[in-house]
């Protein structure tokens, strides 16, 4: 297949090497699994269970709520110790209601829906429901429910599906590790998707540094003909969703637009896997593939851990710190959050933890810009990070705004790129939620404004009507006035105007 030359981009160290070798291995039960009600993109879901309830393995515990959110499931089977607030796996590290679940050790299934026999001549609104019923979110990061993104098939006019395997973030493996370990299922789960999306055609993408993974993708989706596996360049960050579509079609999206609009959904390749589960075996989401990796880590490994697991027993199942880890990351070093604590669980989408040491990051001091221009060159967006960040320096975040600042995806290419160590993402992350809370604002006002002038309307037509049910009891000129009119006159007009 020909491949399109993609604007930008970076190539750091990935050192994919410290667990690209290591096969899957499962994490020993924890003595406790802590299950956000809030794992993904969208409203909390709804909690289903008391504290003392027992709970079978895969058994829904908090169900989705409203349009955008996600049910959850008992990672294994249990009591559940209490429903209460739990540090979230965030930078802010903010609270939030979490379910705590204390292992019976049994890990025995309940009762699941019937696997979908022939999903190739059901419905697609039946794998749609599937997907959702089983709180499939997307994998790569992002969490948005995936059934939503399914349901697009409904919508719009669809003609590829895209399986994502680029994970271009360096350390991370789990994607890799999955492609190889688990091809014909990630293969199968794609083609039930493009089934339920209605997609005549099935591309995988993956980076050209994963050849095995390349490999056994190709010879399981061999027998299909309207599969393909293409490698693309390494180049980060190709995962995006935008760039391996423009890598691909050789079409750049839109700012403001999805890759649907063009005709194309893009899901990850773990996400596939979650639905060939769902579908074929009734199996909800309950657990998923981690990557512990960086310096500070004494035994990197691609770990199946339960969703809930404690971060830390994923540490110590790694043999805990070989060095002091100057920071822990949740995801990868480019685009992953700082986590502020080893307590924080495991969720739906988190592919990797990185503990990495002083020498693996760059906290140099920042001196002046020095106007070389590479943030401009290697932007994949086409932005001009020098200009928007001097603007948000100086407060001026409308013309940070013009100069589209909410159209950067915060991929960290231009901070990684600068040779005075400028921390320009942080600029553009900062501006962006300011501009968020700036536009929230405003539509409240709006809100305000205009259920006011709705008052006022009401309020105005009610006194019309008053007053035209006023003048309808008037006697007509010349008539005189019956008995008692002229008092009731003077009752309603005291109500009308008190
Ligand atoms: S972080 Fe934003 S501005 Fe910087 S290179 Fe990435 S998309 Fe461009
Ligand atoms: S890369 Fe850094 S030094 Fe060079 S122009 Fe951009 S902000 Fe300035």
């Amino acid at each position: 297949m020909k491949l399109f030359p993609v604007r930008g981009g970076i190539h750091p160290e990935y050192r994919k090497d410290l667990t690209s070798e290591k096969a899957i291995v499962v994490l020993p039960m924890s003595a406790a699994l802590y299950i956000p009600l809030q794992q993904h993109i969208g409203a909390p879901a709804e909690v289903l269970v008391t504290a003392g309830d027992q709970v079978k393995k895969g058994q829904m515990i908090a169900r989705n709520q409203g349009t955008v959110s996600a049910s959850h499931h008992a990672p294994t089977s249990g009591r559940i110790r209490e429903i209460t607030e739990v540090a979230a796996p965030h930078p802010s590290g903010l609270p939030q209601t979490t379910i705590i679940l204390e292992p019976d050790g049994k890990d025995e299934w309940g009762e699941l829906p019937e696997p979908i026999a022939d999903p190739f001549a059901a419905d697609p609104r039946a794998i749609n429901d599937r997907v959702a019923q089983s709180g499939i979110v997307g994998m790569g990061g992002a969490a948005f429910p995936s059934a939503i993104k399914l349901n697009l098939g409904g919508q719009k006019k669809l003609e590829i599906l895209l399986l994502n395997g680029a994970e271009c973030e360096p350390y991370l493996t789990c994607d890799d590790r999955v492609m190889r370990e688990h091809a014909d299922e990630v293969v199968d789960g794609a083609r039930i998707m493009a089934h339920a999306l209605g997609t005549p055609r099935i591309v995988i993408g993956i980076e050209q540094n994963k050849p095995q993974a390349i490999e056994l993708m190709t010879r399981a989706a061999s027998v299909f003909s309207n599969v393909e596996v293409v490698a693309v360049p390494v180049q980060y960050p190709m995962g995006s969703e935008r760039h391996l579509v423009q890598a691909i079609t050789g079409i750049e999206t839109p700012a403001r637009k999805l890759t649907a609009d063009l005709g194309i959904v893009v899901h990850n390749v773990s996400t596939a896997r979650a639905v060939h589960h769902a579908v074929r075996f009734g199996r909800p989401l309950v657990a998923r593939v981690v990557t512990v990796s960086g310096g500070a880590i004494r035994d990197p490994k691609n770990i199946l851990a339960p969703i809930g697991a404690r971060i830390a027993d994923l540490v110590e199942f790694c043999g805990g710190f070989a060095a002091r880890p100057e920071n822990v990351v949740n995801g990868g070093p480019m685009m992953g959050q700082p986590l502020p604590s080893l307590d924080a669980p495991v969720v739906k989408g988190t592919s990797g933890i990185l503990a990495l040491t002083a020498e693996e990051i760059n906290d140099r001091p920042d001196s002046a810009c020095i106007r070389c221009g590479n943030c401009i060159t290697i932007c994949p967006c086409g932005l001009s990070p020098v200009e928007m960040s001097a603007f948000i320096r100086k407060d001026n975040l409308e013309m940070a705004a013009k100069l589209g600042v909410t159209d950067c995806f915060s991929c960290g290419s231009c901070s990684w790129v600068c040779p005075s160590h400028i921390p320009l993402v942080h600029y553009f992350n900062y501006a962006k939620g300011a501009l968020r809370d700036q536009e929230n604002d405003r539509r409240k006002n709006e809100r305000i404004k205009t259920l006011a002038e709705v008052r006022t309307i009401r309020i105005e037509k009610a006194a019309e009507a008053k007053r035209a049910a006023l003048a309808a009891r008037k006697p007509a000129a010349g008539t005189a006035p019956a008995a008692g009119a002229s008092e009731a006159k003077a009752t309603t007009e005291e109500k009308v105007n008190p």
